[in-house]
């Protein structure tokens, strides 16, 4: 590769705004010499992602959660990942020439889901949940690494990241994880607690080196939906699936004066 080759992913949705928003950043980039390949480049230094923060996670499996850093244009509703708007694109370029950003790593969650045929793993950047696929209650065996937490039974949990903390952890009433610390939280969804069922009803907190292993137990015919960032899978006769913190990292670029804490304030309260 030449040396002075400087290309950027631009990945867009098809949002009137953020197509209008791919089009101009790409002429601005191109005046400032970078080169806007047409069809995703695994070379280039950065990728610049438009939509909201669905986007964002989409284009982040779409290419197999890439080594390279990423930042986000918000053209959707919250835009909680996003470091910018499409006002500030000026402003961005001349900030990125000169250095005037820092990387954040983060972990994704990983998955492995195992059936009596065979093994497939997942990543999750905020989180993978796992529910019933019907409406009857799932029971679920939790095993957190090699001793038996519970049974849960109720609509199913969600195993969250520092990162996704803030996303569906949180509407579950979850708690919101400083990103400095490096854990995962299992949340319930609707956790059954009475005397015929007993399940913690709190979020559960575990270092990032354990591993929680959950066997399903099957009545009702139910089978399991796993969901991780918003896209689901189904699967039937699932003897395991053991969920730990992935040593892939993903690269969040961000400006200078990103704080978490001032972006939560900003977005919630
Ligand atoms: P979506 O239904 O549009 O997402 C729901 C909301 O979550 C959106 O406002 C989205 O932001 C926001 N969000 C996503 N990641 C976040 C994060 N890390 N921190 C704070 N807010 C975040 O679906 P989507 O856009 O494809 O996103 C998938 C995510 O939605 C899943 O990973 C899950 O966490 C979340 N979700 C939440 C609920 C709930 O709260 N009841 C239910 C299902 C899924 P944008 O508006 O910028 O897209
Ligand atoms: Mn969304």
């Amino acid at each position: 590769m030449e040396q002075n080759y400087r290309a950027i992913n631009i990945v867009s949705n098809n949002k009137p705004l953020s197509l209008e928003t791919a089009r101009i950043l790409k002429y601005k980039l191109e005046k400032n010499d970078f080169i806007v390949p047409d069809v995703f480049d695994y070379n280039a230094e950065l990728i610049i992602c438009i939509g909201g923060d669905g986007s964002f996670l989409r284009t982040v499996h779409k290419y197999g959660f890439p080594n390279i850093p990423i930042v986000g244009i918000n053209t959707g509703h919250l835009g909680f990942f996003q470091e910018l708007s499409p006002y500030e694109l000026d402003e961005f370029i001349y900030k990125y020439k000169r250095g005037e950003y820092f990387i954040d790593k983060i972990n994704p969650v990983e998955g492995i889901i195992c059936t009596r045929k065979s093994c497939i793993e997942i990543l999750g950047i905020n989180e993978i949940v796992i529910k019933g696929d019907k409406s009857t209650t799932i029971h679920l065996n939790l095993s957190l690494d090699k001793s038996f937490l519970e049974k849960f039974s109720g609509d199913g949990i969600l195993i969250s990241t520092p990162t996704g903390s803030t996303a569906y952890n949180y509407s579950l009433g979850g708690s919101i994880v400083d990103p400095r610390l490096n854990l995962m939280q299992i949340t319930p969804i609707a956790p059954i607690n009475t005397t015929a069922y007993r399940s913690f009803t709190s979020s559960i907190v575990v270092p990032k080196y354990s591993t929680i292993k959950i066997h399903p137990e099957y009545r009702y015919e139910n089978s399991i939906l796993i969901i991780s960032d918003g896209m689901e899978y189904r699967y039937s006769s699932i003897v395991e699936i053991q969920i730990k913190l992935s040593e892939l990292e993903i690269q969040l670029m961000r400006l200078k004066e990103y704080n978490f804490w001032n972006r939560v304030k900003e977005k919630f309260l």
